[in-house]
């Protein structure tokens, strides 16, 4: 890697996502380059990345596999259309990502993000039932505290208020909300999942009373919640949600944009779980975030019930994107998988997973910890506020780890740890040795 310092470019013009921007201009922290697990930052700076980018570069940055599939694709097909015409390596992908799918799960639709994703699985669900002749279940159940990206659907099944504040009165309509499973006072420091709270799911069922099951389409939850600060389902927990779904006709629909492709140390949450829902969503990790792709993974009896109803020359879901299985995008999703497996990368997340735990609990005693909360290769460590200014510590301990050279993420202040699946022993110590560290020095 090149460890000469980059000038920095003119920041004016780009309106950057999810950021403070004025306080970023001010001091910006640019990434030029990546191999493996690291960064090399603006100034020549090496980075470890704690955190696989944003949750997605599972098997490590750069991989040449990977780099030299995309390449070799975009000069034999740049880009081909998806609609009424295919291209082969779209079904090449399908077929390769339904093979990890749990049985049953494998018909899969394209899309071009985790967003693009969720809102794909609230208008499959919507079309299963209309094919089915119960049109009127269009009501979805999400959660507090759910992040499921940011189209209109995502943020009003989602349950993060900053997020839906802007665009409260243009939400989706009949959405209704289950309670977050996130209780420091009953389950603090939990290894893996938690012992309370499987009575949570119960909630469902009240929801279900009130508006009637006949009216309700599904139920979206994050199997594991990252977004919001690494929220572990109770032991229990989605069990009894997937019962109380089945009960009463209610597609459930895991949330995995996160957690599919080895976070948790199997190839989805489903199968770490052992739950089949009905619609899995997807993204990041797909292609090892090579180029922008997400995809949903379909029960194949919805498949067939919304294919079947319609004749067969006509077009059966009006839904689709220009870049659903872009040729680069399907290139490097197979070769990522090819690395996947030819690596051992899920099993790999599996046998880290307890020394990662060990690790992650060792900041229990560190200064201003509330909370360490821990599942396969993800942790995340709520601090103290600092009194009046909710983020600010959080803020501070992420820019003192970048100063030692590691990348956490911080949601307000609560840190979260996800590194890539090739991470060794020595660079988890090494991440939380620095975090305790960044608390340390954090007055
Ligand atoms: N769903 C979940 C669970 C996520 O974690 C994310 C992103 O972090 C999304 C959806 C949105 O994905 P994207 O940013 O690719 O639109």
């Amino acid at each position: 890697m090149n460890a000469q310092p980059n000038p920095l470019p003119d920041t004016d013009a780009l309106w950057m996502p999810f950021t403070a921007n004025r306080q970023f201009k001010a001091a910006p922290r640019m990434l030029v380059s990546a191999s493996g697990m690291y960064y090399l930052a603006h100034d020549g700076s090496q980075i470890l990345d704690g955190t696989a980018g944003l949750w997605c570069v599972n098997a490590g940055h750069c991989r040449p596999e990977i780099a030299d599939a995309v390449a070799r694709q975009a000069r034999v097909l740049d880009y081909a259309p998806g609609f009424q015409m295919g291209h082969p390596l779209a079904f090449e992908a399908a077929t390769r990502v339904a093979a990890i799918m749990p049985q049953g799960m494998d018909r899969i639709f394209f899309t071009g993000s985790g967003s693009e994703s969720v809102d794909t699985a609230l208008k499959i669900a919507l079309a299963y039932h209309r094919a089915r002749g119960e049109p009127q279940r269009h009501r979805f159940i999400g959660r507090e505290r759910g992040y499921h990206g940011v189209g209109f659907g995502g943020i009003s099944v989602g349950g993060i208020a900053a997020n839906r504040k802007t665009f409260s009165a243009n939400l989706m309509p009949g959405v209704d909300h289950l309670p977050h499973t996130l209780n420091i006072a009953e389950a603090a420091f939990s290894r893996g999942q938690p012992a309370w709270g499987a009575h949570l799911a119960d909630e469902l069922e009240r929801i279900v009373a009130l508006h009637d099951a006949s009216n309700i389409a599904g139920v979206i939850v994050e199997p594991m919640a990252g977004s919001t600060g690494v929220l572990i389902p109770p032991r229990g927990y989605l069990e009894r949600l997937q019962a109380i779904c089945a009960r009463h006709g209610l597609l459930l629909i895991f949330d995995e944009v996160i957690t599919a492709f080895g976070r948790l140390g199997a190839p989805t949450a489903s199968a770490f779980f052992g739950i089949a829902p009905d619609l899995i969503t997807m993204a990041k990790g797909i292609n090892n975030a090579a180029v922008p792709m997400g995809a949903v993974a379909v029960r194949r009896s919805i498949y067939d019930t919304v294919v079947n109803a319609a004749q067969p020359e006509s077009i059966e879901l009006f839904h689709g994107y220009t870049y659903s299985a872009h040729p680069l995008a399907a290139a490097a999703a197979i070769e990522a998988l090819n690395v996947y497996e030819r690596e051992g990368l899920f099993q790999r997340a599996a046998s880290l997973a307890p020394a990662f735990e060990q690790a992650a609990h060792s900041l229990r005693d560190a200064s201003h910890v509330r909370d360490v909360r821990n599942l396969g290769l993800v942790a995340g460590i709520e601090i103290e506020p600092v009194p009046g200014k909710p983020g600010a510590r959080g803020y501070e301990v992420f820019l003192r780890c970048l100063a030692r050279g590691v990348l956490v993420r911080y949601t307000a202040d609560i840190l979260a740890v996800s590194p890539p699946l090739i991470v060794t022993p020595a660079q988890i110590e090494q991440i939380f040795a620095t975090i305790r560290e960044a608390l340390q020095a954090s007055a």
